[in-house]
Protein backbone atom coordinates (compact mmCIF):
# COMPACT_ATOMS: atom_id res chain seq x y z
CA UNK A 1 0.00 0.00 0.00
CA UNK A 2 1.23 3.23 -1.03
CA UNK A 3 2.33 5.48 2.05
CA UNK A 4 4.54 8.77 2.91
CA UNK A 5 5.74 9.55 6.02
CA UNK A 6 7.10 12.25 7.53
CA UNK A 7 9.81 12.97 10.23
CA UNK A 8 13.27 13.54 11.58
CA UNK A 9 16.01 13.61 8.63
CA UNK A 10 18.65 11.93 10.98
CA UNK A 11 21.46 10.64 8.75
CA UNK A 12 21.78 12.03 5.18
CA UNK A 13 21.31 10.00 2.04
CA UNK A 14 18.92 8.49 0.18
CA UNK A 15 17.86 4.64 0.41
CA UNK A 16 15.58 1.95 -1.73
CA UNK A 17 15.16 -1.36 -0.74
CA UNK A 18 12.80 -3.54 1.13
CA UNK A 19 10.98 -3.43 4.53
CA UNK A 20 12.73 -5.33 7.65
CA UNK A 21 10.04 -4.76 10.05
CA UNK A 22 12.16 -5.01 13.40
CA UNK A 23 9.08 -5.28 16.06
CA UNK A 24 8.88 -7.12 18.57
CA UNK A 25 5.84 -9.96 17.28
CA UNK A 26 2.77 -10.65 19.55
CA UNK A 27 4.02 -14.02 21.74
CA UNK A 28 1.00 -14.42 24.01
CA UNK A 29 0.15 -18.37 24.07
CA UNK A 30 -3.11 -19.75 24.44
CA UNK A 31 -3.46 -23.24 26.21
CA UNK A 32 -4.80 -26.11 24.47
CA UNK A 33 -5.87 -29.87 24.94
CA UNK A 34 -3.60 -32.42 23.44
CA UNK A 35 -4.87 -35.72 21.77
CA UNK A 36 -1.68 -36.79 19.76
CA UNK A 37 1.08 -36.34 22.37
CA UNK A 38 3.96 -38.10 19.38
CA UNK A 39 2.88 -35.03 17.28
CA UNK A 40 3.42 -32.43 20.12
CA UNK A 41 6.49 -33.62 21.21
CA UNK A 42 8.17 -33.66 17.87
CA UNK A 43 6.62 -30.18 17.27
CA UNK A 44 8.43 -29.47 20.32
CA UNK A 45 11.80 -30.75 19.40
CA UNK A 46 11.50 -29.30 15.79
CA UNK A 47 11.11 -25.41 17.93
CA UNK A 48 14.53 -26.83 19.86
CA UNK A 49 16.38 -27.84 17.04
CA UNK A 50 15.37 -24.32 14.81
CA UNK A 51 15.96 -22.34 18.03
CA UNK A 52 19.54 -23.70 18.51
CA UNK A 53 20.54 -23.16 14.42
CA UNK A 54 19.30 -19.53 14.84
CA UNK A 55 21.58 -18.84 17.89
CA UNK A 56 24.51 -20.71 16.44
CA UNK A 57 23.82 -18.43 13.77
CA UNK A 58 23.71 -15.27 15.83
CA UNK A 59 26.95 -16.54 18.00
CA UNK A 60 28.70 -16.72 14.75
CA UNK A 61 28.24 -13.02 13.51
CA UNK A 62 28.65 -11.55 17.65
CA UNK A 63 31.90 -13.29 17.11
CA UNK A 64 32.70 -11.69 14.05
CA UNK A 65 31.58 -8.02 15.09
CA UNK A 66 32.47 -8.07 18.63
CA UNK A 67 34.63 -11.07 19.86
CA UNK A 68 34.48 -14.65 21.34
CA UNK A 69 33.69 -12.85 24.89
CA UNK A 70 30.86 -11.08 24.46
CA UNK A 71 29.32 -13.86 22.17
CA UNK A 72 29.81 -16.00 25.41
CA UNK A 73 26.03 -15.11 26.06
CA UNK A 74 24.86 -17.11 23.30
CA UNK A 75 26.82 -20.04 24.37
CA UNK A 76 24.75 -19.78 27.53
CA UNK A 77 21.74 -19.71 25.05
CA UNK A 78 22.26 -23.19 23.15
CA UNK A 79 23.25 -24.78 26.25
CA UNK A 80 20.07 -23.88 27.85
CA UNK A 81 18.02 -24.97 24.97
CA UNK A 82 19.65 -28.66 24.69
CA UNK A 83 19.83 -28.73 28.63
CA UNK A 84 18.26 -32.46 29.22
CA UNK A 85 16.86 -31.44 32.55
CA UNK A 86 14.74 -28.34 31.41
CA UNK A 87 14.02 -30.31 27.80
CA UNK A 88 12.55 -33.03 29.78
CA UNK A 89 10.54 -30.66 32.46
CA UNK A 90 8.51 -29.52 29.32
CA UNK A 91 8.07 -32.99 27.73
CA UNK A 92 7.22 -34.14 31.51
CA UNK A 93 4.18 -31.08 31.30
CA UNK A 94 3.20 -32.05 27.79
CA UNK A 95 2.95 -35.32 28.47
CA UNK A 96 0.99 -35.35 32.09
CA UNK A 97 -1.22 -32.26 31.68
CA UNK A 98 -1.55 -32.96 27.83
CA UNK A 99 -1.29 -30.00 27.06
CA UNK A 100 0.12 -27.68 24.10
CA UNK A 101 4.06 -26.94 24.04
CA UNK A 102 4.00 -23.63 24.52
CA UNK A 103 2.25 -23.49 27.51
CA UNK A 104 4.08 -26.22 29.04
CA UNK A 105 7.12 -24.27 28.51
CA UNK A 106 5.65 -21.05 29.56
CA UNK A 107 4.62 -23.00 33.11
CA UNK A 108 8.54 -24.86 33.39
CA UNK A 109 10.04 -21.06 32.39
CA UNK A 110 8.16 -19.54 35.20
CA UNK A 111 9.04 -22.49 37.77
CA UNK A 112 12.74 -22.21 36.95
CA UNK A 113 12.85 -17.98 36.94
CA UNK A 114 11.07 -18.47 40.59
CA UNK A 115 14.05 -20.82 41.48
CA UNK A 116 16.47 -18.81 39.92
CA UNK A 117 15.86 -15.78 41.73
CA UNK A 118 15.76 -17.32 45.14
CA UNK A 119 19.28 -17.83 44.21
CA UNK A 120 21.70 -14.95 45.85
CA UNK A 121 24.58 -15.72 43.46
CA UNK A 122 24.64 -13.06 40.45
CA UNK A 123 25.90 -15.59 38.08
CA UNK A 124 22.40 -17.32 39.10
CA UNK A 125 20.03 -13.76 38.74
CA UNK A 126 21.77 -13.45 35.30
CA UNK A 127 20.83 -16.58 34.22
CA UNK A 128 17.04 -15.41 34.15
CA UNK A 129 17.48 -12.97 31.67
CA UNK A 130 19.24 -16.14 29.57
CA UNK A 131 16.15 -17.56 30.85
CA UNK A 132 13.55 -14.84 29.15
CA UNK A 133 15.59 -14.81 25.96
CA UNK A 134 15.60 -18.33 25.42
CA UNK A 135 11.96 -18.79 26.48
CA UNK A 136 11.20 -16.21 23.86
CA UNK A 137 12.33 -17.68 20.58
CA UNK A 138 10.84 -20.91 21.61
CA UNK A 139 7.94 -19.65 22.00
CA UNK A 140 8.47 -17.38 18.67
CA UNK A 141 9.16 -20.88 16.66
CA UNK A 142 6.05 -22.70 17.88
CA UNK A 143 3.99 -20.07 17.18
CA UNK A 144 5.76 -19.78 13.70
CA UNK A 145 6.26 -16.21 13.99
CA UNK A 146 9.55 -14.74 13.04
CA UNK A 147 11.21 -13.22 15.77
CA UNK A 148 13.41 -10.30 14.33
CA UNK A 149 16.85 -9.82 14.67
CA UNK A 150 19.08 -7.95 12.72
CA UNK A 151 22.18 -10.78 13.32
CA UNK A 152 19.74 -12.95 11.19
CA UNK A 153 19.53 -10.56 8.08
CA UNK A 154 20.86 -12.40 4.87
CA UNK A 155 20.09 -9.22 2.25
CA UNK A 156 20.41 -5.55 2.77
CA UNK A 157 16.89 -4.23 3.71
CA UNK A 158 15.19 -1.34 5.32
CA UNK A 159 14.75 -1.66 8.76
CA UNK A 160 11.46 -0.46 10.39
CA UNK A 161 11.13 -0.32 14.16
CA UNK A 162 9.92 1.66 17.01
CA UNK A 163 13.03 2.30 18.46
CA UNK A 164 16.66 1.18 18.23
CA UNK A 165 18.53 0.87 21.60
CA UNK A 166 22.19 0.36 21.30
CA UNK A 167 22.04 -4.15 21.98
CA UNK A 168 20.02 -4.60 19.32
CA UNK A 169 22.78 -3.48 17.09
CA UNK A 170 25.69 -4.84 18.42
CA UNK A 171 25.62 -7.85 16.25
CA UNK A 172 24.47 -6.22 13.33
CA UNK A 173 26.75 -6.28 9.87
CA UNK A 174 26.38 -3.28 8.56
CA UNK A 175 26.49 -4.18 5.02
CA UNK A 176 22.74 -5.38 4.90
CA UNK A 177 21.17 -2.36 6.22
CA UNK A 178 20.19 0.21 3.76
CA UNK A 179 18.20 2.98 5.90
CA UNK A 180 16.66 3.09 8.99
CA UNK A 181 13.02 4.28 9.66
CA UNK A 182 11.82 4.54 13.17
CA UNK A 183 8.76 5.74 15.12
CA UNK A 184 10.32 7.74 17.81
CA UNK A 185 13.43 9.65 18.54
CA UNK A 186 15.48 12.39 17.12
CA UNK A 187 18.43 13.82 15.83
CA UNK A 188 20.45 12.55 19.00
CA UNK A 189 18.96 9.96 20.09
CA UNK A 190 20.72 7.00 19.45
CA UNK A 191 19.73 5.44 16.78
CA UNK A 192 20.45 8.28 15.27
CA UNK A 193 23.97 8.73 16.44
CA UNK A 194 24.59 4.83 15.32
CA UNK A 195 22.88 5.91 11.62
CA UNK A 196 24.90 8.52 11.07
CA UNK A 197 28.49 6.83 12.47
CA UNK A 198 27.39 3.94 10.16
CA UNK A 199 26.51 6.08 7.28
CA UNK A 200 23.04 4.81 6.79
CA UNK A 201 20.78 7.23 6.05
CA UNK A 202 17.51 7.48 8.63
CA UNK A 203 14.51 9.18 9.36
CA UNK A 204 13.19 9.19 12.47
CA UNK A 205 10.48 10.07 14.98
CA UNK A 206 7.58 9.25 11.84
CA UNK A 207 4.97 8.32 14.95
CA UNK A 208 3.58 5.61 12.75
CA UNK A 209 6.22 3.69 10.20
CA UNK A 210 5.70 0.55 12.36
CA UNK A 211 1.98 0.78 11.77
CA UNK A 212 1.97 1.76 7.90
CA UNK A 213 5.23 0.09 6.58
CA UNK A 214 4.27 -3.63 5.53
CA UNK A 215 7.12 -6.42 5.44
CA UNK A 216 8.65 -6.59 2.42
CA UNK A 217 7.05 -3.32 1.00
CA UNK A 218 9.45 -1.19 -1.49
CA UNK A 219 10.50 1.82 -0.21
CA UNK A 220 12.55 5.56 -0.80
CA UNK A 221 14.03 6.60 2.61
CA UNK A 222 15.41 9.81 2.79
CA UNK A 223 17.40 10.60 5.22
CA UNK A 224 18.51 14.42 4.58
CA UNK A 225 14.93 15.43 3.88
CA UNK A 226 12.84 13.23 6.41
CA UNK A 227 10.23 11.44 3.74
CA UNK A 228 9.52 7.72 3.48
CA UNK A 229 7.99 6.59 0.69
CA UNK A 230 6.03 3.24 0.23
CA UNK A 231 5.32 1.68 -3.18
CA UNK A 232 6.82 4.42 -4.84
CA UNK A 233 5.91 5.46 -8.71
CA UNK A 234 8.35 4.33 -11.62
CA UNK A 235 9.78 8.13 -11.37
CA UNK A 236 10.34 8.30 -7.99
CA UNK A 237 12.40 4.90 -7.68
CA UNK A 238 14.32 6.27 -10.80
CA UNK A 239 14.79 9.76 -8.78
CA UNK A 240 15.74 7.89 -5.90
CA UNK A 241 18.33 5.59 -7.68
CA UNK A 242 20.00 8.60 -9.65
CA UNK A 243 20.03 9.93 -5.60
CA UNK A 244 22.23 7.50 -4.44
CA UNK A 245 24.58 6.73 -7.37
CA UNK A 246 25.46 10.62 -6.89
CA UNK A 247 25.90 9.79 -3.26
CA UNK A 248 28.27 7.21 -4.26
CA UNK A 249 30.05 9.45 -6.37
CA UNK A 250 30.26 11.75 -4.58
CA UNK A 251 31.85 9.68 -1.49
CA UNK A 252 34.20 8.25 -3.98
CA UNK A 253 35.25 12.14 -4.54
CA UNK A 254 35.40 12.75 -0.89
CA UNK A 255 37.16 9.73 -0.23
CA UNK A 256 40.55 11.51 -1.95
CA UNK A 257 40.62 14.04 1.41
CA UNK A 258 40.74 10.55 3.58
CA UNK A 259 44.32 11.21 4.22
CA UNK A 260 44.05 15.43 4.49
CA UNK A 261 44.64 17.50 7.32
CA UNK A 262 41.60 20.13 8.18
CA UNK A 263 42.48 23.47 6.96
CA UNK A 264 40.41 26.16 6.21
CA UNK A 265 40.71 28.58 3.05
CA UNK A 266 42.85 30.98 4.63
CA UNK A 267 45.27 28.54 6.38
CA UNK A 268 43.60 28.08 9.85
CA UNK A 269 43.88 24.60 11.54
CA UNK A 270 41.30 22.37 13.13
CA UNK A 271 41.20 19.11 14.25
CA UNK A 272 38.75 16.92 13.07
CA UNK A 273 37.87 13.98 15.15
CA UNK A 274 35.02 11.02 15.53
CA UNK A 275 32.46 9.91 17.96
CA UNK A 276 32.39 6.32 18.42
CA UNK A 277 30.58 4.00 20.83
CA UNK A 278 32.67 0.61 20.43
CA UNK A 279 36.03 -0.67 19.06
CA UNK A 280 34.04 -1.76 16.14
CA UNK A 281 33.80 1.45 15.20
CA UNK A 282 37.41 2.01 14.69
CA UNK A 283 37.74 0.50 10.87
CA UNK A 284 35.12 2.91 9.95
CA UNK A 285 36.53 5.87 11.48
CA UNK A 286 39.99 5.09 10.04
CA UNK A 287 38.19 5.01 6.88
CA UNK A 288 36.50 8.35 7.22
CA UNK A 289 39.69 10.39 7.77
CA UNK A 290 39.35 11.03 11.75
CA UNK A 291 42.22 12.95 12.88
CA UNK A 292 41.54 11.95 16.25
CA UNK A 293 38.56 10.92 18.78
CA UNK A 294 36.92 13.63 20.29
CA UNK A 295 34.70 11.42 21.81
CA UNK A 296 34.47 7.46 23.27
CA UNK A 297 31.06 7.15 25.24
CA UNK A 298 32.06 4.30 27.23
CA UNK A 299 28.28 3.27 27.96
CA UNK A 300 27.99 0.79 25.25
CA UNK A 301 30.70 -1.63 27.12
CA UNK A 302 28.29 -1.30 30.44
CA UNK A 303 25.25 -1.51 28.06
CA UNK A 304 25.84 -4.41 25.71
CA UNK A 305 26.30 -6.63 28.63
CA UNK A 306 24.38 -7.69 31.29
CA UNK A 307 26.50 -7.58 33.84
CA UNK A 308 29.03 -4.84 34.72
CA UNK A 309 32.54 -5.02 32.54
CA UNK A 310 35.27 -5.69 34.50
CA UNK A 311 38.29 -3.70 35.07
CA UNK A 312 39.96 -6.25 32.80
CA UNK A 313 37.44 -5.80 29.91
CA UNK A 314 37.75 -2.39 30.07
CA UNK A 315 41.28 -1.80 29.85
CA UNK A 316 41.31 -4.81 26.94
CA UNK A 317 38.94 -2.27 25.09
CA UNK A 318 40.69 1.15 26.29
CA UNK A 319 43.93 -0.13 24.54
CA UNK A 320 42.98 -1.55 21.35
CA UNK A 321 41.32 2.12 20.86
CA UNK A 322 44.11 3.67 21.99
CA UNK A 323 46.67 1.95 20.22
CA UNK A 324 44.97 1.78 16.62
CA UNK A 325 44.67 5.54 17.23
CA UNK A 326 48.42 6.30 18.04
CA UNK A 327 49.92 8.67 18.38
CA UNK A 328 46.82 10.34 17.66
CA UNK A 329 44.24 11.60 20.25
CA UNK A 330 41.56 9.81 22.04
CA UNK A 331 38.92 11.37 24.18
CA UNK A 332 37.67 8.80 26.54
CA UNK A 333 34.42 9.93 28.18
CA UNK A 334 33.64 8.28 31.62
CA UNK A 335 30.39 6.35 32.00
CA UNK A 336 27.48 8.36 31.35
CA UNK A 337 24.70 6.28 32.39
CA UNK A 338 20.86 7.48 33.20
CA UNK A 339 18.71 9.87 30.66
CA UNK A 340 18.10 8.02 28.04
CA UNK A 341 20.55 5.43 28.66
CA UNK A 342 19.52 3.57 31.39
CA UNK A 343 21.81 0.30 32.68
CA UNK A 344 19.09 -2.03 33.74
CA UNK A 345 21.09 -3.80 35.98
CA UNK A 346 22.12 -0.85 38.22
CA UNK A 347 18.36 -0.99 39.34
CA UNK A 348 17.88 2.53 39.37
CA UNK A 349 15.41 4.17 41.55
CA UNK A 350 12.51 5.13 39.06
CA UNK A 351 12.89 9.28 38.39
CA UNK A 352 10.08 11.55 37.46
CA UNK A 353 12.77 13.48 35.81
CA UNK A 354 15.49 10.93 34.29
CA UNK A 355 17.48 13.74 32.01
CA UNK A 356 17.45 16.28 35.35
CA UNK A 357 17.94 12.72 37.54
CA UNK A 358 21.04 10.62 38.58
CA UNK A 359 23.05 10.26 35.13
CA UNK A 360 26.98 10.29 34.69
CA UNK A 361 29.00 12.33 37.13
CA UNK A 362 26.39 12.09 39.38
CA UNK A 363 26.49 8.38 39.29
CA UNK A 364 30.14 7.74 39.01
CA UNK A 365 30.57 10.23 41.76
CA UNK A 366 27.64 7.97 44.15
CA UNK A 367 29.11 4.58 42.95
CA UNK A 368 32.65 4.86 43.44
CA UNK A 369 33.43 1.53 42.70
CA UNK A 370 32.32 1.53 39.40
CA UNK A 371 34.19 4.83 38.77
CA UNK A 372 37.79 3.75 40.41
CA UNK A 373 37.41 0.79 38.07
CA UNK A 374 36.95 2.47 34.71
CA UNK A 375 38.88 4.93 36.15
CA UNK A 376 41.67 2.21 36.46
CA UNK A 377 41.08 0.67 33.18
CA UNK A 378 41.59 3.79 31.51
CA UNK A 379 45.20 4.79 33.34
CA UNK A 380 46.28 1.71 32.25
CA UNK A 381 45.54 1.43 28.64
CA UNK A 382 46.94 5.12 28.60
CA UNK A 383 50.17 3.42 28.33
CA UNK A 384 49.77 2.50 24.82
CA UNK A 385 49.05 5.70 23.46
CA UNK A 386 47.68 9.47 23.55
CA UNK A 387 45.22 9.20 26.07
CA UNK A 388 42.26 12.13 27.24
CA UNK A 389 39.97 11.28 29.84
CA UNK A 390 36.46 13.20 30.11
CA UNK A 391 34.10 13.64 32.50
CA UNK A 392 30.73 13.98 31.26
CA UNK A 393 27.59 16.52 33.05
CA UNK A 394 29.66 18.13 35.40
CA UNK A 395 27.46 21.02 36.48
CA UNK A 396 29.35 22.18 39.56
CA UNK A 397 33.54 22.63 40.41
CA UNK A 398 32.84 20.83 43.26
CA UNK A 399 31.77 17.99 41.29
CA UNK A 400 34.41 18.21 39.23
CA UNK A 401 36.92 18.62 42.04
CA UNK A 402 35.84 15.30 43.45
CA UNK A 403 36.19 13.28 40.15
CA UNK A 404 39.81 14.85 39.82
CA UNK A 405 40.56 13.93 43.60
CA UNK A 406 39.30 10.45 43.16
CA UNK A 407 41.32 10.11 39.63
CA UNK A 408 44.92 11.57 41.33
CA UNK A 409 43.85 8.80 43.98
CA UNK A 410 43.94 5.63 41.47
CA UNK A 411 46.79 7.61 39.76
CA UNK A 412 49.17 7.53 43.12
CA UNK A 413 47.92 3.75 43.61
CA UNK A 414 49.04 2.83 40.36
CA UNK A 415 52.58 4.90 40.58
CA UNK A 416 53.08 2.96 43.76
CA UNK A 417 52.66 -0.31 42.04
CA UNK A 418 54.63 0.17 39.00
CA UNK A 419 51.87 0.02 36.68
CA UNK A 420 53.16 1.92 33.49
CA UNK A 421 50.95 4.41 32.48
CA UNK A 422 51.41 7.44 30.11
CA UNK A 423 50.43 10.98 30.42
CA UNK A 424 47.12 11.80 30.42
CA UNK A 425 44.74 15.13 29.94
CA UNK A 426 41.91 15.60 32.24
CA UNK A 427 39.21 17.14 30.76
CA UNK A 428 35.51 17.83 31.11
CA UNK A 429 32.05 18.03 28.72
CA UNK A 430 30.00 21.29 29.05
CA UNK A 431 26.90 20.50 28.97
CA UNK A 432 25.21 21.89 31.70
CA UNK A 433 24.63 25.67 31.67
CA UNK A 434 25.06 26.34 34.51
CA UNK A 435 28.66 24.95 33.74
CA UNK A 436 28.80 27.42 30.29
CA UNK A 437 27.72 30.14 32.35
CA UNK A 438 31.33 29.42 34.68
CA UNK A 439 33.31 28.30 31.81
CA UNK A 440 35.57 30.47 33.15
CA UNK A 441 36.49 28.86 35.95
CA UNK A 442 36.40 25.31 35.07
CA UNK A 443 38.96 26.50 32.69
CA UNK A 444 41.11 27.13 34.77
CA UNK A 445 41.02 23.22 36.46
CA UNK A 446 41.03 21.30 33.49
CA UNK A 447 43.09 20.56 30.35
CA UNK A 448 40.56 20.89 27.81
CA UNK A 449 36.58 21.45 27.56
CA UNK A 450 34.23 20.06 25.11
CA UNK A 451 30.95 21.31 24.24
CA UNK A 452 27.93 18.59 24.48
CA UNK A 453 25.73 20.11 22.24
CA UNK A 454 22.96 17.55 22.66
CA UNK A 455 22.38 18.07 26.24
CA UNK A 456 23.37 21.74 26.26
CA UNK A 457 20.53 22.66 23.81
CA UNK A 458 18.09 20.25 25.82
CA UNK A 459 18.42 21.85 28.96
CA UNK A 460 18.85 25.49 27.78
CA UNK A 461 15.85 25.24 25.65
CA UNK A 462 14.16 22.94 28.26
CA UNK A 463 13.37 20.62 25.70
CA UNK A 464 13.72 16.90 25.94
CA UNK A 465 16.11 15.60 23.15
CA UNK A 466 13.88 12.60 22.23
CA UNK A 467 10.77 13.90 22.34
CA UNK A 468 9.41 14.74 19.29
CA UNK A 469 6.34 16.87 20.82
CA UNK A 470 8.85 19.27 22.05
CA UNK A 471 11.06 18.66 19.20
CA UNK A 472 10.56 22.27 17.65
CA UNK A 473 12.23 23.69 20.54
CA UNK A 474 15.39 21.72 20.28
CA UNK A 475 17.07 24.39 18.12
CA UNK A 476 21.15 24.02 17.72
CA UNK A 477 20.70 27.84 16.28
CA UNK A 478 19.04 29.42 18.26
CA UNK A 479 21.35 32.36 19.60
CA UNK A 480 20.80 31.77 23.18
CA UNK A 481 22.68 28.66 22.32
CA UNK A 482 25.38 30.42 20.21
CA UNK A 483 26.10 32.87 22.81
CA UNK A 484 26.60 30.00 25.16
CA UNK A 485 28.97 28.49 23.10
CA UNK A 486 30.95 31.13 21.88
CA UNK A 487 31.14 31.95 25.68
CA UNK A 488 32.71 28.48 26.36
CA UNK A 489 35.49 29.10 23.46
CA UNK A 490 36.25 32.58 24.85
CA UNK A 491 36.43 31.08 27.97
CA UNK A 492 38.80 27.98 27.42
CA UNK A 493 40.93 30.36 24.94
CA UNK A 494 41.71 33.05 27.22
CA UNK A 495 42.53 30.01 29.73
CA UNK A 496 45.31 29.11 27.69
CA UNK A 497 43.34 25.41 27.12
CA UNK A 498 41.52 23.90 23.75
CA UNK A 499 37.66 23.61 23.48
CA UNK A 500 36.29 20.94 21.68
CA UNK A 501 32.68 20.16 20.77
CA UNK A 502 31.44 16.80 20.64
CA UNK A 503 27.76 16.88 20.34
CA UNK A 504 25.98 16.64 16.63
CA UNK A 505 26.21 20.55 16.09
CA UNK A 506 29.96 19.59 15.29
CA UNK A 507 28.82 18.28 12.10
CA UNK A 508 26.04 20.10 10.83
CA UNK A 509 26.80 22.17 7.91
CA UNK A 510 25.09 25.26 9.24
CA UNK A 511 26.82 25.55 12.62
CA UNK A 512 30.38 24.56 10.97
CA UNK A 513 31.00 28.31 9.48
CA UNK A 514 29.88 29.43 13.19
CA UNK A 515 31.64 27.39 15.17
CA UNK A 516 34.69 27.98 12.39
CA UNK A 517 34.69 31.89 13.06
CA UNK A 518 34.17 31.24 16.95
CA UNK A 519 37.74 29.63 16.95
CA UNK A 520 36.72 26.13 17.93
CA UNK A 521 39.61 23.95 18.32
CA UNK A 522 38.22 20.67 17.06
CA UNK A 523 35.31 19.45 15.87
CA UNK A 524 34.16 15.86 16.72
CA UNK A 525 31.18 13.92 14.85
CA UNK A 526 29.74 10.88 13.22
CA UNK A 527 32.75 9.15 11.11
CA UNK A 528 29.99 9.45 8.28
CA UNK A 529 30.55 13.25 8.46
CA UNK A 530 33.74 13.84 8.70
CA UNK A 531 35.28 14.10 5.07
CA UNK A 532 31.95 16.44 4.05
CA UNK A 533 32.68 18.76 6.69
CA UNK A 534 36.74 18.92 6.41
CA UNK A 535 35.87 19.69 2.65
CA UNK A 536 33.76 22.08 3.67
CA UNK A 537 35.98 23.44 6.29
CA UNK A 538 38.42 23.82 2.99
CA UNK A 539 36.31 26.29 1.58
CA UNK A 540 35.34 28.44 4.19
CA UNK A 541 37.50 31.86 5.19
CA UNK A 542 38.02 31.32 9.34
CA UNK A 543 38.91 35.19 9.19
CA UNK A 544 35.96 36.44 7.50
CA UNK A 545 33.51 34.43 9.37
CA UNK A 546 34.66 36.01 12.69
CA UNK A 547 32.88 39.26 11.79
CA UNK A 548 29.58 37.11 10.59
CA UNK A 549 29.74 35.38 14.48
CA UNK A 550 29.66 39.18 15.69
CA UNK A 551 26.60 39.64 13.58
CA UNK A 552 24.55 36.73 14.61
CA UNK A 553 25.93 37.21 18.06
CA UNK A 554 24.85 40.88 18.57
CA UNK A 555 21.56 40.88 16.30
CA UNK A 556 20.06 37.48 15.82
CA UNK A 557 16.93 36.67 18.25
CA UNK A 558 15.91 33.81 16.22
CA UNK A 559 17.02 30.40 14.78
CA UNK A 560 15.71 31.18 10.93
CA UNK A 561 17.27 34.54 11.56
CA UNK A 562 20.25 32.74 12.16
CA UNK A 563 19.90 30.39 9.22
CA UNK A 564 18.95 33.32 6.99
CA UNK A 565 22.47 35.50 8.07
CA UNK A 566 24.46 31.80 7.38
CA UNK A 567 23.06 31.06 4.22
CA UNK A 568 23.50 34.87 3.48
CA UNK A 569 27.48 35.14 4.21
CA UNK A 570 28.37 31.35 2.25
CA UNK A 571 25.74 30.95 -0.13
CA UNK A 572 27.57 27.60 -0.79
CA UNK A 573 26.99 25.89 1.92
CA UNK A 574 23.38 24.12 1.84
CA UNK A 575 24.68 22.97 -1.80
CA UNK A 576 26.77 20.58 0.50
CA UNK A 577 24.57 18.97 2.89
CA UNK A 578 22.13 17.51 0.04
C1 LIG B 1 26.24 15.67 24.15
O1 LIG B 1 25.44 15.77 25.09
O2 LIG B 1 26.37 16.54 23.28
C2 LIG B 1 27.08 14.48 24.01
C3 LIG B 1 28.01 14.42 23.10
O3 LIG B 1 26.82 13.44 24.83
P1 LIG B 1 25.63 12.36 24.66
O4 LIG B 1 25.00 12.58 23.32
O5 LIG B 1 26.27 11.03 24.79
O6 LIG B 1 24.75 12.71 25.81
MG1 LIG C 1 25.56 14.48 26.78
Amino acid sequence: MRAMLKGIAASDGVACGRVYRFVEPDLRVKRRSITNLDYELNRFHQALEAAVSEVETIKTRATKNLGADSAQVFSAHIEMLQDPEFIGAIETQIKTEHINAEVALAGVAATYETKLKALTSTYMQERVSDLHDVTKRLTAHLLGVRLPDLALLKEPVVVVTHDLIPSDTVSVDAKYILGFVTDLGGRTSHSSILARSLNIPAVVGTQSATTELQEGATVIVNGSRGTVISEPTKPELAMAKQAMQDRTANMKRLATLRHHTTTSQDGMGVVLAANVGTVNDLPNILQNGAEAIGLMRTEFLYMDSDQLPTEDEQFVAYRRVVQSLAPRPVVIRTLDIGGDKPLPYLKQKPEANPFLGARAIRQSLAHQNIFRSQLRALLRASAFGNLRIMFPMIATLDELRQAKAIYDDERTKLTAAKVPMGKVKVGMMVEVPAAAMLADRFAQEVDFMSIGTNDLIGYTMAADRTNQDVGYLYQPYHPAILRLVDRIITAGHAAGIPVAMCGEMAGDPIAVPLLLGMGLDEFSMGAGSILRTRQLISQLNAKELQSLVETVLNSASTSQEVVTMVQAAVPDVLNQTD
